[in-house]
């Protein structure tokens, strides 16, 4: 069975968000884990939090994906940014366990001229501060489409953030379709990127995947989502990404630019399409 949701707004609180997802058909989704742009974080409300357990289970939901504020850079040149980015992402691990055994996504980061070699450095130093034994969570690299100075804009870049890692067994990797396309991978041809995939980096460790078509032609490097059929990627090549054997399994989450009723069109039509 397909598991499928989109990006929802977490203002209303945990438990909201999970009534929200029913409502559209959706059986995961992801959130901020605070005000993407990484203010202060909300405190957790342990209730609707227990709430919020107990309708994934009586529901089935496939693994929920939070999503850390975009505007952290844990390969930042300047050491304030990076340590902005290394207590955020340690308070939201610790938050995380409220919802154990999910999935916490983040854009590995910009080396903002450094160079790849150096922010690969930083990002490897930061996870190695962030990540511990206990923790209940996976965490998970964006593959990114590599505007500007981004970090992660191809497998390679993954692997080598990942070899860095001591407790590599609490990392992965979510496959954003409209950033691989960006960056340059051809999703007309699933399988070779699968290969691909695979042989750098290993397909145990792909754990979700953020399904968006893209405005701009492959190898643009733009990040510009559109409306599943209403970009460059299309349907038909995005119904092969949720029904591939070695995908069908994950989560796959929406990130298009959609209100509620546009994402439980889009969920109904990819449920529609898989097989
Ligand atoms: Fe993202
Ligand atoms: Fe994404
Ligand atoms: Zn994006």
């Amino acid at each position: 069975m397909l598991h499928i949701g989109c990006h929802l707004s977490s203002s209303d609180g945990f438990e909201a968000m999970g009534k929200t997802a029913l409502s559209i058909g959706a059986d995961t989704f992801q959130f901020f884990t605070r005000n993407p742009r990484g203010s202060k974080a909300k405190a957790i409300d342990p209730q609707d939090a227990a709430a919020l357990r107990t309708l994934l289970q009586e529901h089935h939901f496939a693994p929920l994906i939070a999503h850390a504020p975009y505007t952290l850079n844990p390969a930042s040149a300047d050491v304030k940014t990076r340590q902005f980015a290394l207590q955020t992402m340690q308070d939201d691990l610790q938050r995380m366990e409220y919802l154990p055994g999910n999935l916490y996504n983040f854009h590995p980061g910009s080396h903002v001229g450094q160079g790849t070699e150096k922010g690969i450095e930083l990002i490897i130093e930061l996870l190695n501060k962030i990540l511990t034994p206990k923790q209940t969570t996976t965490v998970l690299l964006e593959t990114m489409a590599g505007k500007g100075s981004e970090i992660g804009r191809n497998f390679d870049e993954l692997k080598q953030i990942l070899d860095g890692v001591k407790l590599n067994e609490k990392m992965g990797v979510c496959l954003d379709t409209c950033h691989v396309h960006d960056a340059g991978y051809d999703l007309t041809k699933l399988d070779d990127v699968l290969t691909a995939f695979d042989k750098q980096i290993g397909l145990s460790l792909l754990k979700a995947v953020h399904l968006n078509d893209s405005l701009n032609p492959l190898g643009a490097h733009k990040d510009r989502h559109a409306v599943i059929g209403g970009g460059q990627i299309g349907t038909e090549v995005l119904a092969g990404v949720i029904n591939h054997p070695a995908l069908k399994q994950l989560p796959f989450c929406l990130e298009t630019p959609n209100d509620l009723k546009g994402y439980a069109a889009e969920i109904k039509l990819l449920r529609s399409l898989a097989r």
